[in-house]
């Protein structure tokens, strides 16, 4: 296994849905209370002690007889207390009043004036209930039932109820956790343009007053991490206003017509609090050139992407709003997104450089304690690639390390850890290994590192260790000394040697047949860089040209690219190239550890000793590196 320098690896937080609660839950709680509720009042009236029912004509003679205290009328229903507290009911027909009744009985009015009479016009919640309760209950069961299916049928997330809603979260003016350019390291160029925006947002009026068109959409592009959501909060906390994210998967549901309603309302919220930014994070999920998906939610696609050209058409720029996007390919962009009037702002991030990954280093260093002799330059050296995120998570996996180990502060060991095990994964010491096992791993590391080592164009081992980590039996690290944007044909050569050499080195300890499945990711990655040389880069026989369209489309969440521009006849050619450069850096590595064969057996030696071997240690064992001839 030979690990350069890369990216990607790290875990990004995503923030967690704010409509994960659902109203269907609610809804059934409620119903299910309900449902008690009911079944506890129709037992309780069942249990009740039946008080004596009398006829209206006794009830005349008792008033007459003045042994009535109270009466309390309720629709047909007369409950009578009497003098004795005794009770009993009487009915009568509901539309005649009960003091008329009684007159008609011929009870005198000074009797009917002294019993205590109260009407209750409206029907109690328990006479309702058992009223109503045959009829309710069935269709709540129904509806119970239905509900039921509906949730299933959405799975754990429904937001049947919240249909159109964007669902954008919404930070406010004044946030407390508010963002500004202090907390975006380096990206100079990226600020300086941003601040444009941010002037605009602060007084749209001073531009609007001399004319200024002011531009309406602002595109960030760059690699995953590389701060492009940190640095849109960041626009709008150094302008104070409010900030609307929404990630473009959040358009897309499985309910047709939600996305472009959801764009809608996205917009009409936004407007009530202009001036403001509207972020779309990951734009691409809707954003790809229309006409291109097989797959079946692309109409939703077109529909949602349309009506965000239809909205970023529709306002009037002078009230304050700035979208902004991101986007990690913004190749795959539809190009109506990028015209004129829309997106035509465009702000690049870029990995960072050394300098610019100290910054970043320093920025998430602040939070926590730190050794005095901790060098953070010397990080920032160990990790040509990384991106912020790749950054922010070494800093918090040296503080975790830190807090496992019972220290209070966290020094350069911590982090420098914390680096492999954000490239490769923890290490897995209590892996058992048997001893030839162990042998076997140990030579290939050496082979990669000394063909790596003894071929000055490649990068410079860093460390080689035989301790497994994440997937890889052991591996060998090698880094560039300085930040390369552009990498040359020799380069990719030695590599190709390089990546071989451990293959190498188990054939030449333990012959052909002893060769390991240990080799297997180096052979994959090595027959990948032949044949992006040759089909790419132009760095073979078949001349400056490239093979293949990289025209792209999604389907069933796989990508299918390569649309093939050339002839059976140059697919041949392309695989005969691409097992040339491979069978020529083997015998690279081949002269290369036959000559050194004494170094490699002390190499491996010495890792079955000590494990791993750091850099120093390494170049202390094998000599002075050649120089480039
Ligand atoms: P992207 O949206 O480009 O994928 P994010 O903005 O989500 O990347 O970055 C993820 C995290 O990485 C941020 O929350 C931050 O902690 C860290 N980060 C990235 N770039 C920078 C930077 N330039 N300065 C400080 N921190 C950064
Ligand atoms: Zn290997
Ligand atoms: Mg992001």
């Amino acid at each position: 296994m030979v690990m350069g320098s890369r990216h990607g690896g790290a875990l990004l937080l995503m923030e967690s849905n704010p409509m994960k609660s659902s109203p269907v839950k609610g809804l059934l709680i409620f119903f299910g209370v309900l449902i008690v509720v009911g079944i506890i009042f129709s037992t309780l009236n069942l249990n009740a002690a039946k008080p004596a029912t009398v006829d209206l004509g006794t009830l005349a003679h008792q008033v007459t007889a003045g042994q009535v205290k109270s009466v309390a009328v309720k629709d047909s229903t007369l409950t009578v207390t009497l003098s004795d507290k005794k009770v009993e009911v009487a009915s009568k027909e509901s539309n005649e009043s009960f003091t008329a009744l009684m007159k008609n009985l011929g009870v005198a009015d000074d009797k009917l004036a002294a019993i205590d009479l109260t009407v209750q016009t409206q029907s109690s919640f328990s006479a309702w209930m058992s009223v109503m309760l045959p009829i309710v209950l069935p269709i709540l069961a129904i509806g119970i039932l239905v509900l039921f299916m509906m949730r299933s049928v959405q799975g754990q997330n429904s937001r049947a109820m919240s249909f159109g809603q964007s669902g954008a979260r919404e930070y406010g003016k004044n946030d407390k956790n508010r963002l500004t350019f202090a907390d975006v390291a380096g990206s100079s160029e990226a600020k300086e343009e941003l601040m444009e925006v941010v002037e605009f947002l602060k007084s749209p009026k001073k531009f609007v007053a001399v004319g200024a068109k002011i531009p309406k959409g602002v595109l960030l592009m760059g690699p995953p991490g590389t701060g492009k959501t940190l640095m849109a909060r960041a626009v709008a906390g150094e302008a104070n206003v409010p900030f609307f994210h929404i990630s473009g998967s959040e358009f897309v549901e499985m309910f047709v017509g939600v996305g472009a309603a959801r764009v809608r309302d996205l917009f009409a919220r936004a407007k009530k609090s202009a001036p403001c930014i509207i972020f779309i994070d990951e734009i691409d999920a809707v954003g790809r050139q229309r006409g291109a998906g097989l797959g079946g939610s692309h109409d939703e696609r077109e529909q949602t992407l349309n009506q965000i050209l239809v909205e970023m058409d529709g306002f009037d720029p002078s009230i304050g709003i700035i979208v902004m996007a991101a986007t990690n390919r913004p190749d795959v962009l539809d190009p109506a997104l990028l015209r004129p009037g829309r997106f035509d702002r465009r702000v690049t991030l870029d990995l960072p450089d050394i300098n610019e990954r100290e910054a970043i280093l320093k920025i998430h260093a602040a939070s926590k304690p730190l050794e005095k002799d901790i060098n953070l330059r010397k990080i920032a050296e160990r990790t040509p690639g990384f991106s912020g995120a790749d950054l922010a998570n070494v800093m918090n996996e040296a503080a975790i390390l830190t807090a496992r180990r019972n220290k209070k502060t966290t020094g350069n060991d911590e982090v420098l850890t914390s680096i492999e095990k954000v490239m490769l994964g923890p290490e897995r010491r209590s892996r058992v290994i048997n001893d030839l096992e162990k042998k076997t791993i140990a030579y290939h590391e050496a082979g990669h590192a000394l063909v790596f080592h003894e071929l000055p164009e490649a990068d410079p081992v860093q460390k080689i260790s035989i301790i497994a980590r994440g997937h890889a039996g052991g591996y060998t690290l090698k880094m560039p000394t300085e930040d390369k944007r552009l990498h040359s044909k020799a380069a990719f050569l030695a590599d190709l040697a390089g990546s071989l050499g451990g293959y190498v080195a188990e054939v030449e300890a333990f012959g052909e047949d002893n060769v390991t499945t240990g080799a297997s990711s180096d052979l994959r990655s090595a027959t990948q860089m032949a044949r992006h040389m040759v089909t790419d880069f132009g760095m073979s026989k078949l001349g400056p040209r490239t093979f293949g369209n990289k025209e792209e489309m999604i389907f069933l969440g796989r990508q299918i690219n390569e649309e093939r521009d050339y002839s059976e006849h140059t697919a041949q050619a392309i695989d005969a190239e691409v097992t040339r450069l491979i069978t020529d850096a083997r015998a690279t590595a081949e002269v290369v550890l036959k000559k050194n064969r004494a170094t490699l057996d002390k190499l491996v030696a010495e890792l079955l000793v000590k494990e791993t071997l750091e850099r120093e240690e390494f170049e202390k064992l094998v000599g002075p590196r050649p120089k480039i001839a």
